[in-house]
């Protein structure tokens, strides 16, 4: 552990949430210029780990000195030295947004997304862009142009995906918190793989304004960060209608620090017999076991509950995400913005040119199972069928949540697996996805949180899932959650 020298008293800032860092901030303890040169000093130190696409010392540092003064003045927003990094499909004015693309390798947006200019007026400090599956596209962060991104915990092995690189700069004090994004699992999984807190928000809560889209009825943003706390604090900042994305919810948003602390008494929970199947790996469905007790100490109750079409889900969702993907995609060909090959002698090869060098492999396998399942004639049979399984899944969840005010599973099957480990098997690599995706065809929120490792020492993920807009609820019983683990951990110390 490396401290921060401070006025008097060290600090881990490696493994200090927001709520440990903002009194030490407010009472001048530690100036924002020294923990950003922390974080940057960590992010040198271990490149090798290849959180960040693009790193933005000398903004970060500028904004650091400005929000120090405003520290001194009394006029600091909530989010005053929050230090956090972007995943690298989000716009910032100005700064490279690649979407580990070399397609995109090139594209500096001209402004910013809503949620940077909701980060920036509460005075969250910029650090950079992480690591990521091209355009979203993966469960490893193995398909990234930049390189894979490698789990803080075992560097042989892979961080999560899509938004590794988020996941990997939390755990390992590289920022205080991040942005993810999450299409089919991309903010839990990773999360879970990593030790930290993930959460995908309901599906219109947050603006998707400046994000660049993969599956636009999926995508969601959220926050990835080292407490309950610190996630709920960053929703309050992100979440709320925009006119500029007519998906974004006009209902208003609560204060999601208030109830937070109450325990867990009365509440209801459910378990999805689907999600307990045998190809959970033991040590997970473990550790699941051990939650469900605590949250029964703590007074919910419990009991069996089914959601019955999970079995449809991988297929619906590889139906539905990569139809809307070669949709979304189609606007890469060289014309207006992004990579260009240069070795054309028409239009017609200056698109194919383009099209074959600037997309990876998944990408460009994506484009064509997408393109095909929206081909006149296969249309029905397949986009058409898997639009109406989307509406049985989602009353799956409909009909669990007239009963149950949460519902638990494990976030991942496994823990996190060895690079290279399902490279060349994408059906097993999609198959890393089957606890979270069907969360996204539903809409609704979900939260993975840390409750424990495997006998390798990697962290286990549990998920909580609720009713739409209900994310008050989810960082409810993740609190409870957060505080049972820690105070776990420190008793077998
Ligand atoms: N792994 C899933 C996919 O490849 C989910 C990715 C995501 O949520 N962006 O599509």
């Amino acid at each position: 552990m490396m401290p921060l020298q401070t006025k008097g008293m060290t600090l881990a800032f490696e493994t200090a949430d927001f709520q440990q860092l903002r009194p030490l901030l407010d009472n001048k303890t530690v100036d924002c210029v020294t923990l950003v040169d922390s974080y940057l000093k960590r992010i040198r130190q271990h490149q090798r780990l290849n959180a960040f696409i693009s790193v933005f010392d000398d903004r970060a540092r500028q904004a650091a000195a400005a929000i120090d003064l405003k520290i001194k003045t009394g006029d600091a927003g909530k989010l005053a030295g929050l230090v956090i990094a972007i995943k690298d499909l989000i716009c910032i004015k100005n700064e490279r947004t690649t979407c580990g693309s070399k397609i995109l390798s090139n594209f500096i947006p001209p402004y910013d997304a809503f949620v940077i200019k909701r980060l920036l007026a509460e005075d969250a400090i910029l650090i950079g862009k992480t690591n990521m599956d091209e355009f979203g596209m993966g469960s490893s962060t193995e398909n990234s142009h930049f390189g894979a991104a490698l789990n803080p915990h075992d560097m042989a092995r892979v961080p999560g995906g899509s938004s590794g690189g988020s996941a990997v700069a939390v755990a390992d004090g590289q920022c205080t918190a991040s942005l993810g994004t999450d299409t089919g699992g991309s903010i839990r999984q990773p999360a879970s793989f990593c030790g930290v807190v993930g959460l995908k928000p309901t599906y219109g809560r947050v603006s998707r304004f400046g994000l660049v889209a993969y599956a636009s009825s999926l995508d969601q943003i959220g926050p990835i960060t080292r407490s309950v706390p610190d996630a709920a604090m960053l929703l309050q900042v992100i979440a709320g209608h925009d006119r500029r994305d007519s998906t974004s919810a006009s209902l208003p948003v609560p204060d999601y620090s208030s109830g937070m602390k109450n325990g867990v008494s009365g509440l209801k929970v459910g378990v999805p017999r689907e999600y307990i199947s045998e190809s959970v790996q033991l040590e997970v469905s473990a550790a699941i076991e051990r939650t469900i007790d605590s949250l029964r100490q703590g007074g919910a109750s419990i009991e069996q509950t089914s959601l019955p079409h999970s079995k449809y889900a991988i297929a619906t969702y590889y139906i539905i995400a990569t139809a809307e993907a070669s949709s979304n995609l189609a606007r890469y060909d060289g014309t207006r913005f992004g990579y260009r090959a240069g070795d054309a002698d028409d239009l017609e090869s200056m698109y194919v040119k383009t099209r074959s060098q600037g997309f990876g492999e998944e990408v460009k396998r994506r484009i064509m199972l997408g393109t095909y399942v929206l081909s006149a004639g296969y249309y029905d049979a397949y986009y058409r069928k898997a639009q109406k399984v989307r509406t049985l899944i989602k009353q799956d969840f409909d009909r669990a949540f007239e009963k149950f005010d949460v519902l638990i599973a494990p976030t991942a099957p496994t823990t996190a697996f060895g690079l290279g480990e399902k490279l060349d098997d994408p059906l097993t690599m999609y198959l890393s996805d089957i606890f979270t995706v069907s969360i996204n065809l539903a809409g609704v929120p979900a939260i993975s949180i840390p409750v424990g490792y495997d006998s390798n020492k990697l962290p286990i993920g549990a998920q909580v899932i609720a009713k739409a807009y209900n994310e008050a609820t989810l960082f409810h019983v993740g609190y409870f959650l957060e505080q049972e683990s820690s105070a776990k951990m420190s008793d077998s110390n």
